[in-house]
């Protein structure tokens, strides 16, 4: 069960608003360790910080990562919005509708 990557380029934080229920992995390059985050609480996360926010580019994530992959402990990630496996068709477009109404 992989995660299914949205094909976006140069992805910002704030479109994750157009692809509802995706969540931003971070990948090791490396050895292919991955953690999933919800992209919002990322943002406000930013917002706290006041280090950036909705326009703030998802590759600009990855580089801030500083810590060691619990894989390979080497450091090196890679940041995509992706749907999670366990996210089917049926509650994508359900997600899609609340975020609508
Ligand atoms: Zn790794």
């Amino acid at each position: 069960m992989t995660p299914r990557p949205i094909p976006i380029s140069d992805p910002t934080l704030g479109d994750h608003r157009r692809y509802p229920g995706c969540r931003l992995f971070l990948t090791c390059a490396l050895c292919g360790w991955s953690k999933s985050y919800r992209p919002q609480r990322i943002i406000d996360r930013l917002h706290e910080l006041k280090s950036g926010g909705y326009p703030t580019p998802v590759a600009q994530i990855a580089r801030r990562v500083g810590w060691n992959c619990p894989g390979c402990g080497r450091v090196k990630w890679r940041a995509d919005f992706a749907w999670p496996p366990n996210l089917d068709a049926r509650e994508i477009r359900r997600l899609a509708n609340l975020y609508r109404n």
